[in-house]
């Protein structure tokens, strides 16, 4: 089968592969679609370590071909997710306290076991998330990721309906906080970006107030006009974004950091201190959180943007994203032919 693997010179190639035979516990899905996030990017770039020879993807959707006999959660023909979070221990401090991402033993889709931009792909059923019925599986893959680490990172910022939320990075993860934020939490949206395309797409999907750093002083603008926002959620892959985002809030404000450039932040410890500033990292959702941010789309109350491509685009799709070149996600479409 095919298979989008990082190579030695940080690229991606498309190689036949070959799956193992099924263990206790696992199911074998034929994946339809899989979302290109940015930690792809960052995986295949070795920002976090030399990863050559994985397979890609931890945006994906598929049907259920078979399972292995002792599998009783999951069913042939069942749609299901291949997500970043791809299993857990299931016994430690965190697996057992709602806190399932942070397990030490913790394995992931694309990064330390083979993941879903392939034409097949092996899951831990217990942990494979059921798709909902109504839901489209191409919009159900940013779900996968983007969708459910910004529903996540909002619940973290433990806002109000009414609050002002400021969004910065209005990418593939950024477009759906948006959505989650003004559709799901019922909060005020101001959107900050470098890119006028991104602050025009945030617009359309009802942003309250657009910002571009390059042209205004964000922070500035942010307290003059709201008083501060009451939190932000920063997945934009920039140093200075988390900086603007700490002076962005009000006092008592929350930043959650979920974008993740490979290096530090700056924090003044007197803002910090005097003005009750909490900081917290959000590492995407538990499965209970995608089945939450599932159902929000299958509702409607999102709608993710998906750009079909086939796998042999991948190497251009990094090209484009670097560049900040596309609005919403592009999905690699497994039927799709070039
Ligand atoms: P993306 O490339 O689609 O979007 C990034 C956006 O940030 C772009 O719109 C870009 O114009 C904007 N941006 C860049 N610099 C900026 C700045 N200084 N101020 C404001 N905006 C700026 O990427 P994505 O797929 O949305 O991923 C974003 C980040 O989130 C990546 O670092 C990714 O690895 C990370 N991520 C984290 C988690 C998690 O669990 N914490 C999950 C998924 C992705
Ligand atoms: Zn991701
Ligand atoms: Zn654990």
């Amino acid at each position: 089968m095919k298979a989008a693997v990082v190579t030695k010179d940080k690229k991606v190639e498309i190689t036949e592969k070959h799956l193992r035979p099924l263990r206790s516990g696992e199911a074998k899905v034929d994946v339809e679609y899989c979302g290109v996030c940015h930690t792809d990017l960052h995986v295949k770039n070795a920002d976090y370590g030399d990863k050559t020879g994985v397979t890609l993807g931890h945006e994906g959707i598929g049907v259920v071909s078979e399972i292995a006999d002792d599998v009783t959660s999951l069913k042939v023909g069942d749609r299901v997710s291949i997500a970043w979070f791809f299993e857990g221990c299931g016994h430690c401090e965190y697996c057992v306290s709602g806190r399932e991402t942070l397990c030490r033993e913790v394995k992931n889709a694309g990064y330390t076991v083979d993941g879903a931009m392939a034409e097949e792909c092996i899951v831990t059923a217990d942990y494979a998330v059921k798709v909902p019925e109504g839901l489209d599986p191409a919009a159900a893959s940013s779900v996968t990721c983007a969708g459910v680490t910004t529903y996540k990172a909002i619940k973290e910022a433990k806002i109000k309906p009414g609050d002002w939320i400021a969004i910065y990075g209005l990418g593939g993860l950024g477009n759906l906080a948006l959505q989650y934020a003004k559709n799901v939490f019922n909060a005020k949206v101001i959107a900050i970006d470098i890119n006028d395309k991104q602050l025009e797409f945030a617009k359309e999907v009802g942003a309250d107030i657009l910002i571009n750093p390059t042209k205004d002083n964000a922070e500035q603008l942010m307290q003059e006009q709201v008083g501060g926002a009451h939190a932000a959620v920063v997945t934009a892959v920039a140093k200075a974004a988390f900086n603007s985002a700490v002076d962005c809030v009000r006092a008592g404000g929350t930043v959650v950091a979920v974008g993740l450039p490979p290096e530090a932040m700056d924090l003044s410890i007197p803002r910090l201190v005097l003005d009750g500033i909490e900081i917290v990292g959000s590492l995407v959702g538990t499965r209970e959180d995608l089945r939450e941010a599932f159902q929000f789309a299958a509702e409607g109350l999102v709608v993710p943007k998906v750009h079909k491509r086939p796998i042999e685009d991948i190497n251009d799709i990094f090209d484009e994203m670097q560049a900040g070149k596309f609005k919403g996600r592009m999905v690699i479409d497994m039927e799709m032919k070039k």
